[in-house]
């Protein structure tokens, strides 16, 4: 009988195992799916800021282009100048040239407010570049970190599920029933240890007399509680 606990507790430790692997393939794909998100909205953020860069690029040089049009206007004006008979006609353009030259000062000042915007959106721009970088950076590495763990599980799966079937074939049939009907009704855990007088499933006192049989690990004994399979593993510390 000892034989065959001893190889029913290792095939309590490789399920709780296998179950542990399986949760991890349903959690790792939710976790690599989250750090995608992360990194789109990092780089959506950082697109919009270069978006906003961009179109005041574009109103500069609109500002630009209407610059060069009211010099222009100064220019056909001032050429008038020497065509003029009257001093009427003269002052005339003289006021026009005003205008135009109003103009031009308002321009001048917006394209130059612009161009300050441009210059404090350019270094926080470079900054947050800076910072995205090593997000972006983080991210991949905690990816491809993710990657290198699933791909580690399925060796791992493998690995126990072949010493799994092995073990099913030496359990004692009956002993290995029995511990499959515990495990579909208590949370995939049929065997436990118990420690100090108490069940580590249900945690219920074990009955001193109980115990000691239970430290022997000759004899199936199953908790009074809730009717799992009793193993002694020490008092907490590895064997
Ligand atoms: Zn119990």
């Amino acid at each position: 009988m000892r034989e065959h606990l001893e190889l029913l507790w290792e095939l309590q430790k490789i399920d709780l195992d296998l179950k542990n692997i399986e949760e991890e393939r349903d959690r790792y794909p939710k976790e690599m799916k989250k750090l995608d998100e992360k990194r789109n909205l990092e780089k959506e953020r950082i697109h919009k800021e270069r978006e906003k860069l961009e179109s005041l690029e574009k109103e500069r040089r609109q500002k630009e282009k209407h610059l060069i049009g009211e010099q222009d206007k100064i220019k056909r004006s001032e050429g008038r100048m020497s065509e003029v008979k009257t001093n009427k006609e003269y002052q005339a353009i003289l006021t026009e040239i005003e205008t135009f030259k109003e103009a031009v000062g308002r321009v001048e000042e917006e394209i130059l407010l612009i161009m300050d915007e441009v210059e404090e959106l350019k270094k926080q721009l470079s900054k947050r570049e800076k910072e995205i970088a090593i997000t972006l950076e983080k991210v991949e590495a905690e990816k491809r970190g993710i990657q290198e763990k699933m791909g580690q599980g399925e060796v791992l799966w493998k690995e126990k599920l072949e010493r799994k079937e092995a073990l099913s074939k030496q359990v004692e049939s009956k002993l290995f029933k029995l511990y499959n009907m515990l495990r579909e009704k208590r949370q995939g855990i049929g065997m436990v240890s118990a420690r100090n007088e108490t069940c580590q499933g249900c945690f219920v006192h074990v009955p001193p007399q109980m115990f000691i049989e239970v430290q022997k690990n000759l004899s199936l004994i199953r908790c009074p509680n809730c009717n799992r399979i009793l193993h002694w593993d020490g008092n907490g510390e590895k064997k």
